[in-house]
């Protein structure tokens, strides 16, 4: 094990000093790590030093986010078109700004990037995969990596796993994400070979044909005799949950253990259902193409964790872009670090995504609490000024069982207040009643609800990124559209 700490440590090195990483040394931790998880069941003693894990002490971690923002502001200064051109043109000398006064530079604009995805590579990278992002809001953003990024997100990503995830070689991960997200499928392949697991990428293809390829055998040597992690959408976590609970599978059939959802709005009532379902834990996550290997974690006390490792983390107000009050609703503003990013660099990033900054000043108690925390997303940036939050709209919808999932609705406004439209293909009557009660118990701000029998009567569309559906020969009759399948499941 003195190789292991040996490595360890230079790497720890590296990272208080804000050094480039050497994959080299990452992967050969990896390997160190499955040897003794094997051998001893248990990481050992070391873990504080594993790449990607932060250190518990805030005043090396404040030290160190310090040198990181100003690292990564005279790169994007001196390399990357976008913020040198900013830079000449607004004046602030990028060798005098800290993370103090980096709020002189404003939040990039995901139009920005959208509109000139290669004016935020570095002149001096070597860029050789474009990554598109595969939102529901719009024209994707393209965003490159260097070989040395992806290797080492790979790495990483096999650290997280087998220590936070508790992944082994006798697993097998099937992933439903759409196969144009490449980056997830590129990274978990490679990190998933080095732990050993088994990984089958389905694609967001019919779910009928997911449900079946999990209750399947494998029949593979040294493996669980079927398919034990699955990474999904909420949205098509729904799906699968719906259809689970509708054409009679019950959570035997399967062999999953856990299910990692991310990319969307998780509600605690499609995780309830979803794990009666399918028989898993279901886990909620945060990440997002534009600031990888940025990833947080849901703990059991329902706080979304961010660690302050990977990025400089801004919880900003969505109109001033002023630090969120306690208690307040903010918008996700990231600055990766250099060391995980140095292809495509994005400064202060507004990624849309709104949370909840925690009341009061002390740190919570649960289980993560030496990781920054926050509420979990709350839903995309919201136009209405009404206080809706996509959140709040699906917990009501989905602990209706008679609605069909992906859940769909829309917001109308009147002058007496919001309207919630909702998808409820020929539910009975009580149906309405009861999401009336459910929105009254949780104060949703809106001044009805009306249900609609068709997709088209939605006063506005409601995309979920379970639409990306991807044909295969398999369905054969099956409908292949994605509101068909919605509305007409099984009426
Ligand atoms: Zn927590």
């Amino acid at each position: 094990m003195l190789n292991t700490a040996l490595r360890q440590l230079r790497h720890a090195t590296r990272v208080l000093a804000a050094r480039p990483f050497r994959v080299a040394d990452i992967e050969a931790i990896v390997a160190d790590l499955r040897a003794s998880l094997d051998e001893f069941g248990g990481p050992g003693e070391d873990l504080d030093t594993l790449p990607g894990s932060q250190s518990a002490d805030p005043e090396i971690q404040a030290v160190m986010a310090r040198r990181r923002v100003r690292q990564a502001v005279r790169h994007a200064a001196a390399h990357v078109p976008y913020y040198r051109r900013w830079f000449a043109a607004n004046g602030p000398d990028p060798a005098q700004l800290s993370i103090e006064t980096l709020s002189q530079i404003p939040p990039t604009a995901k139009d920005a990037l959208r509109a000139a995805p290669s004016a935020f590579v570095s002149d001096i990278a070597e860029p050789v995969l474009m990554i598109r992002t595969t939102g529901t809001t719009g024209t994707p953003a393209g965003v490159w990596f260097s070989k040395h990024e992806l290797d080492l997100q790979a790495a990483l990503t096999a650290i997280s796993l087998m220590v936070n995830g508790r992944l082994r070689a006798h697993h097998v991960v099937a992933s439903a994400i759409t196969s144009r997200s490449t980056l997830p499928l590129v990274t978990s392949a490679s990190a998933l070979g080095m732990i050993g697991a088994g990984y089958v990428h389905l694609g967001t293809i019919e779910p009928r044909i997911v449900l079946d390829r999990l209750a399947a055998p494998l029949h593979l040597p040294g493996k669980k005799p079927q398919i034990t992690h699955l990474t999904v959408v909420p949205s098509y976590l729904g799906m699968l949950t719906w259809l689970a609970e509708h054409e009679g599978w019950s959570a035997a059939d399967f062999g999953l253990e856990q299910v990692f959802a991310g990319g969307e709005v998780l509600t605690d009532a499609l995780r309830a259902r979803a794990a009666e379902a399918l028989g898993a834990e279901i886990l909620d996550g945060y990440g997002a193409t534009e600031i990888t290997p940025v990833a947080g974690s849901v703990c059991s006390a329902g706080h979304l964790h961010i660690p302050a490792e990977h990025a400089h983390v801004e919880i900003a107000d969505p109109v001033t872009f002023a630090p969120a009050l306690p208690g307040a609703v903010g918008v996700l503003v990231v600055t990766p670090y250099l060391a995980y990013r140095d292809t495509t660099v994005l400064l202060r990033y507004n990624t849309g995504d709104l949370v909840r900054r925690l009341p009061g000043a002390d740190p919570p108690e649960c289980e993560l609490r030496g990781t920054p925390a926050m509420s979990r997303v709350l839903g995309r940036i919201a136009t209405d000024g009404t206080g809706l939050t996509a959140r709040d709209i699906l917990e009501v919808l989905q602990a209706e069982r008679e609605l069909p999932m992906p859940t769909r609705y829309a917001i109308s406004q009147s002058p007496a207040g919001p309207l919630l439209h909702v998808f409820a293909p020929g539910c009975p009557a009580p149906v309405l009643a009861r999401l009336e009660e459910r929105a009254a118990d949780r104060g949703l701000p809106v001044r009805g609800i009306v249900l609609a029998d068709d997709l088209l009567d939605l006063p506005v569309p409601s995309p979920a990124r379970s639409d990306l559906r991807e044909l295969t020969f398999e369905a054969g009759g099956m409908p292949s559209d994605a509101a068909q399948v919605a509305g007409g499941v099984v009426r």
